[in-house]
């Protein structure tokens, strides 16, 4: 393995951190992980404290940002938390930013499509994304936060604008979405390393074309264990996703090598 290369901790549901040269970045860290029975109910959802600091145990002390495919709870809801313990910059849309703020952390980045962010090694490209249907529609799907208050109940997280990133670092390039089609990926630029939303069906169908487009050498497909479990029951697949179909179109495409990574466990990504 590269001494220089990038390190990739998986988190959980769609977070990941990454790490070069003694910098670290986060997408979406969730670790509160509320229970499916609280979020159909619509109970009152705040982040779970004990969790945050369990999970951020297995970060590096100082990220120097958080950032946050969409404004769901299960990619947003922690980060507010982990940014006021870390001083990390929060990256998202405009409502990430704004549901962070009513959180009390105000300071955050409000990117859309199109914007490039360059901090310490990192240089961050902002891509457009939409996001997966649930039983035909995308939930909580609002681009505008109202209310002014802390966010309180699952419904309070909305979708906002759907963000994916490319992330390069070191001479690597990393793509990471969350789910749903991409609509603005480089046009056939190398990626060492893609991370795919699989959560979800529309995610699953668009991932040939995902594959052809990104021509990745490695494919780490997302977003599929059961995240109404805490981590600490160990990774199992979630209730919607297929990864049988995952690893035969991925199979059948034979552009790059799949990988899963499980809890906490570095990875190198290996130069080329
Ligand atoms: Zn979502």
């Amino acid at each position: 393995m590269s001494r220089d290369g990038v390190q990739v901790t998986y988190l959980g549901t769609n977070g990941y951190q990454f790490e070069f040269n003694n910098h670290a970045l986060l997408v979406d860290p969730y670790f509160s992980r509320a229970d499916l029975l609280n979020i159909a109910l619509g109970s009152r959802l705040l982040p779970n404290a004990a969790r945050v600091t369990e999970g951020m145990r297995h970060l590096a002390p100082n990220p120097e940002a958080i950032l946050v495919t969409h404004s769901h709870f299960d990619h947003l809801l922690d980060a507010p938390t982990i940014v006021s313990r870390t001083h990390a910059r929060l990256i998202g849309s405009v409502s990430a930013v704004d549901l962070a703020k009513r959180e009390g952390v105000p300071g955050g980045d409000a990117v859309t499509s199109g914007d490039v962010r360059r901090i310490g090694p990192w240089t961050i490209r902002v891509l457009a994304a939409t996001h997966d249907r649930l039983f035909g529609k995308v939930p909580f799907d609002h681009r505008e936060t109202n209310g002014s208050g802390p966010p309180q109940h699952p419904a309070d997280w909305i979708c906002g604008e759907p963000l994916a990133f490319f992330i390069e670092v070191g001479g690597q390039r990393i793509y990471i979405d969350s789910g749903g089609t991409p609509e603005l990926l480089p046009p056939r630029e190398r990626v060492d390393l893609a991370i795919l939303g699989m959560a979800l069906p529309d995610s699953r169908a668009r991932l040939p074309a995902a594959l052809e487009h990104l021509q990745p050498r490695y494919v780490l497909p997302s977003h599929q264990d059961n995240f109404f479990r805490p981590l600490n029951l160990g990774f199992q697949f979630g209730p919607l996703t297929d990864f049988p179909r995952v690893r035969h179109d991925c199979e059948q495409a034979n552009r790059g090598r799949l990988i899963l990574l499980d809890y906490f466990r570095p990875w190198t990504l290996p130069r080329k």
